[in-house]
């Protein structure tokens, strides 16, 4: 299946393809001048780009070029009744999410990987394709002059993974991270990590959920040592059974948690484990 097919079977039902040698990889110059061009030659209702480090580049690129408002990183979208789109944007420290309106059209913002659920695809349905102009490019002012992976750190197992246990600053420091491991193991899950715990260098950045990191949607999350912030919270919307494990009663994850136990994880996590490896058959 191809892109365009693949994008239509999700829900699209005109895909604009812009091609060329200048696109085969991203260049801001390159990427920039197309999305400008379609966007006056087109003049969509809203622009949405998706809020990684390419998506973050373009988009601000294209609203500087174009004199469009942007909106970045929002968790939400409304059409109010007056037919504006709302964008949803954490502000004050995630303590509040500000519904923003754009004074400028198209409405243009980036948006939070993984913050909507894609539809179930639908393979019957195939979109009208638009071919755009891949207008004639300057000469780049930036060239790549190499290419390195960056360390994944299995954030892409983390993304499909049904169970995750996410590492806090409880834990106590990066030696204690191995004695999470039996848990992990028992529950098949992946290992994440708060923002504090990937600033400390404790686990890889590309683990890190929440407003900054990752937003991830496993159907069981257990948070060990993890306070439950709004800006870490934010990142698991989508999660299914919130287990939370912290050893003060009034951590703020506890009042988001679908099963939360009090107690200092050393003591808790060996004997759940124990436990899970009883049920499982495996003692
Ligand atoms: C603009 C902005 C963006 C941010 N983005 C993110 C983000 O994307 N992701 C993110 O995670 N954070 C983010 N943060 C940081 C966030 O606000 C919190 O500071 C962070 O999530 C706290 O990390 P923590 O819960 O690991 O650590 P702490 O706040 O230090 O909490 C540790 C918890 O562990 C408990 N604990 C201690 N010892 C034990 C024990 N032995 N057993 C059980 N529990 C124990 C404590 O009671 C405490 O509740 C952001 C902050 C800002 C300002």
């Amino acid at each position: 299946m191809g892109l365009a097919d693949e994008l239509g079977a999700a829900g699209a039902d005109v895909v604009a393809v812009a091609a060329g040698e200048a696109l085969a990889s991203y260049s801001t110059d390159a990427y920039a001048a197309t999305l400008a061009a379609a966007i006056g030659a087109h003049e969509p209702y809203a622009v949405l780009v998706p809020s990684t480090p390419n998506g973050r580049d373009l988009a601000a690129r294209v609203a500087a070029r174009l004199e469009l408002g942007l909106t970045g990183d929002i968790v939400g979208l409304e059409v109010d009744g007056d037919g504006h789109l709302v964008q949803l944007k954490p502000a004050f420290g995630g303590n509040v999410v500000a519904p923003i309106r754009s004074r400028t059209l198209p409405n243009m913002a980036t948006v939070r990987p993984g913050i909507f659920e894609a539809l179930e695809p639908d393979p019957s349905r195939s979109p009208r394709t638009l071919d755009l102009d891949v207008a004639a490019q300057d000469p780049p002012r930036v060239r790549t002059l190499e290419m390195r992976p960056a360390p994944d750190g299995d954030a892409a197992a983390l993304d499909a993974a049904w169970a995750v246990v996410c590492v806090g600053m409880g834990v106590g420091g990066p030696a204690h991270i191995a004695e999470l491991d039996g848990l992990r193991d028992a529950l098949e899950a992946q290992y994440a990590c708060t923002r504090d715990v990937a600033d400390a260098g404790w686990m890889p950045k590309q683990l890190q959920v929440g407003l900054t990191g990752r937003s991830i949607a496993p159907a069981l999350y257990v948070g060990v040592g993890v306070r439950g912030d709004f800006n870490h919270t934010v990142g698991i919307k989508r999660a299914g059974t919130v287990v939370v494990v912290n050893n003060n009663r009034r951590a703020t994850f506890f009042k988001q948690a679908d099963i939360g136990v009090v107690a200092d994880w050393h003591d808790f996590v060996p004997a759940l484990v124990r436990e899970l490896r009883s049920a499982m058959g495996h003692p």
